[in-house]
């Protein structure tokens, strides 16, 4: 199904983000969750790409695995940082060839190992238009950045890099995650403002362990509530209580997020089924 159809009125839209392993017990790990998580019936299940490349057949394999194994579209995630754009458009095809219906936009992170390269791409904005001018049946999601990109000076300066994304035929919005819904409002109102009409969907990551989250934060900027960092501070040597304080505060999100009419959930479920599943049954999903 391209993306486009997956956002309906009235309906939730739940997708659940995994990663390439890195051996074959992830990989049985990897299945194992995304059995258990296919009974919330998500609209996909998406793996993500190694910036520069570092995954670019695994990526490949994990979706065609997930649509196959499980009967759920995957959307695979892409990032131009590193390659040609005659790399670009190989691995585009292949992917096109091997039955991926939608992809996940992005540059990806610039590292001495994947850098900007003269006959590249410098912006995801260039990919989306290199997707639209080359494989126009696509489906392109794109990342924004409630809490801006770590790099862009403001957040205003971000969106306006996010507009030329929609603008270049991006077909949703997934959220970098965030903790605190007021920023992911506050987002959207600005998202309102600069006309952007594509679905607007939140990422939220489940806390599963306060030192992994802790890491993760710290690495792509999302504020971390003081609140919450004491309450799992006082709990941790207690993986069990950090998993739980986790659930509630994720449950509690996205109650309010559906509440106020998000048209769907993008859960960052790094390869596990634990944490989302005890979301999705505290808000009954
Ligand atoms: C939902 C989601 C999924 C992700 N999946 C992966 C993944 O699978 N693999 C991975 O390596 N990383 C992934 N990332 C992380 C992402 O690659 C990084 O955040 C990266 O640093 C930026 O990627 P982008 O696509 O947002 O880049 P861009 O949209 O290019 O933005 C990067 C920076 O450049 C600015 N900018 C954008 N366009 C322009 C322009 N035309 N001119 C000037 N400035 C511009 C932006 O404001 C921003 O500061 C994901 C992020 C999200 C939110």
């Amino acid at each position: 199904m391209h993306l486009r159809e997956m956002y309906r009125k009235g309906q939730l839209g739940l997708s659940f983000e995994l990663y390439p392993p890195k051996d074959s017990a992830g990989d049985k790990a990897l299945f194992r969750a995304a059995e258990k998580l296919k009974d919330h019936r998500p609209v996909f299940f998406s793996c993500t790409y190694g910036a520069g490349g570092t995954t670019r057949e695994r990526t490949l394999e994990i979706c065609v695995q997930l649509q196959r194994d499980c009967g759920v579209p995957a959307t695979s995630h892409f990032t131009c940082v590193g390659s040609s754009k005659n790399e670009l458009i190989e691995w585009l095809s292949q992917a096109k060839q091997s039955g991926i219906k939608n992809i996940m936009t992005l540059r990806g992170d610039v590292s001495p190992s994947a850098q900007i390269r003269p006959d590249g791409l410098k912006h995801a904005n260039e990919l989306v238009s290199l997707i639209k001018e080359h494989f126009p049946d696509l489906g392109i999601g794109v990342a924004g950045y409630p809490e801006k990109h770590v790099e862009a000076p403001d957040l205003q300066t971000d969106l306006d890099n996010l507009k030329r994304k929609v603008d270049a035929g991006a077909d949703a919005v997934f959220t970098q995650l965030f903790f605190e819904n007021r920023n992911f409002f506050t987002f959207f109102e600005k998202y309102q403002k600069a006309g952007i009409k594509v679905p607007l969907i939140p990422g939220i990551m489940p806390i599963t362990e306060f030192d992994r989250i802790k890491r993760m934060t710290a690495m792509c900027g999302a504020h971390f509530p003081p609140d919450l960092c004491s309450r799992l501070e006082a709990v941790k040597d207690d993986k069990e209580a950090q998993l739980n304080i986790g659930i509630e505060h994720s449950a509690k999100q996205c109650e309010e997020l559906i509440a106020k009419g998000v048209p769907g959930i993008h859960f960052y479920a790094l390869n596990l089924s634990k944490a989302c599943r005890g979301v999705l049954k505290a808000i009954g999903r």
